[in-house]
């Protein structure tokens, strides 16, 4: 189907799921697209809230996460956490052994702060290829983004095609504020990742995230030694096409 096609569904859903709330809106893609609703979570803030959210509603979205090998302590031990709070299955996505074997082999461990080639080969290596995976058979995509994460995010709207990926994605925490996501993860008592009392606010793969100080931007805490406007990882392309009324 035409890009300029699936844009006109996501903007029909756009208007069905205007004003609702967020369980609201995922039962509304849900009843459009049973069994092809799933969910990415990389177990921060924002990602515990929607976990949240999917087990406090009953929602019958599947959840996946992807395994680069690289993710902190703290990381793993919130993913088990969060399987026992919620008795919950998260399918996780692994590298393939062989093509990291040889990104290795060629460059290096650490050879991501090489150059911002490299890096982005490791992130193809360790998260593009994983989310194709995982995305596959799937209609609806729901990300744990938030706009004040990244420059290039701020442009984004709660529902959009994503045309590199030939799926609709939803973003229901688009436009929260920090405070709004500490709230409801401290009100309703629900695991995340201890990193985050320390300073870490976006958490990825431990040699690429770093605790960001005061004062200093959200995103200064990954890929650091990066120009900022280049600190994506693949996983989000931002050429989808936005439709508004969401
Ligand atoms: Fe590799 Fe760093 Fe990207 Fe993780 S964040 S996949 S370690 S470059």
């Amino acid at each position: 189907m035409s890009e300029i096609f699936n844009s006109h569904i996501v903007a029909q859903l756009a208007q069905e799921i205007k004003d609702r709330s967020i369980a609201e809106s995922i039962s509304i893609l849900l009843r459009n697209y049973p069994n092809a609703v799933t969910f990415s979570t990389s177990f921060s803030y924002e990602d515990q809230v929607i976990t949240d959210l999917i087990h406090r509603h009953h929602l019958t979205v599947s959840l996946f996460t992807l395994d680069t090998g690289r993710l902190f302590p703290e990381t793993y031990s919130t993913w088990s956490r969060t399987l026992e709070f919620y008795q919950t299955i998260i399918k996780a996505y692994y590298p393939d052994a062989t093509e990291i074997s040889e990104y290795v082999e060629a460059n290096g461990p650490n050879a991501f702060y090489e150059s911002v080639a490299l890096r982005s080969a490791c992130c193809h290596i360790r998260k593009v290829v994983q989310l194709k995976k995982a995305l596959q058979g799937q209609s609806v995509w729901i990300t744990g983004l938030r706009a004040e994460h990244s420059p290039v995010r701020q442009d984004l709207t709660e529902l959009e095609w994503d045309e590199a990926n030939q799926i609709i994605k939803y973003h229901p925490l688009l436009s929260w504020a920090t405070e709004e996501v500490k709230t409801y993860v401290h009100q309703h008592n629900i695991p995340y990742n201890p990193l985050h009392d320390k300073g870490f606010i976006s958490i990825g793969c431990a040699p690429c995230t770093r605790a960001v100080k005061e004062g200093e931007d959200f995103r200064a805490g990954r890929w650091w030694w990066e120009d900022s406007s280049k600190k994506e990882c693949g996983l989000h392309s931002h050429q989808s096409t936005k439709t508004t009324g969401a």
